[in-house]
């Protein structure tokens, strides 16, 4: 994996994805004008970053220059696309685009703990994907062998549960050594 070494060159008081990482999102009504019963409201949608309360319409435009900033649009494509075609939740396309903006900013394809970072990454980034250590086991559920992260197996150790590789349903699952994944393929053939 190539890590990306070339913040040399960046000015120290430039926005970064780690300022503009999101924590949740504000809202607050104020007065436009008037007094008493005339009072006119406005309402101000915001977002909670590590930069603090920023207006959503703001947080958006730098989130988007810090990506065409760090040549990163084809991989904010990806994440896109990869919400619709897995949009369980129904999520019109203003909601994916923020989504897929919030997890770039969050830096969420380089998380091994992600629950999609095998699917996502051995579709777009296969050497991300080959670089992280993976381990076997055999979900309860779907009772096939299939891989998963480290970092997922270790996280869940606790609950002995993890996202099965197959159906994606949190499932209790059995730890495959190597030798055992062989054997089975050989008794498979
Ligand atoms: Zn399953």
């Amino acid at each position: 994996m190539t890590l990306l070494t070339t913040k040399v060159t960046a000015m120290k008081n430039e926005v970064t994805f780690l300022d503009l990482r999101l924590h949740f999102q504000t809202g607050r009504a104020y007065i436009i004008s008037g007094q008493g019963r005339n009072r006119v409201y406005g309402y101000r949608s915001g977002v909670w970053c590590n930069l603090g309360d920023v207006d959503s319409a703001d947080w958006v435009r730098m989130v988007k220059n810090v990506i065409s900033r760090e040549g990163e649009q084809q991989l904010h494509q990806q994440l896109l696309q990869y919400l619709k075609d897995h949009n369980y939740a129904k999520e019109t396309k203003s909601e994916l685009e923020f989504n897929a903006l919030q997890l770039h900013a969050a830096r969420i394809f380089d998380d091994e703990a992600w629950v999609e970072f095998l699917r996502f990454n051995r579709k777009y980034r296969p050497d991300v994907a080959a670089s992280a250590r993976l381990v076997r086991i055999r979900p309860m559920c779907c009772k096939m062998p299939g891989e998963i992260t480290q970092t997922m197996l270790e996280q869940h150790k606790s609950t002995n549960t993890a996202p099965c590789p197959h159906c994606g349903r949190w499932a209790e699952y059995e730890l495959m050594t190597t030798t055992e994944m062989e054997e089975r393929t050989n008794e498979c053939e």
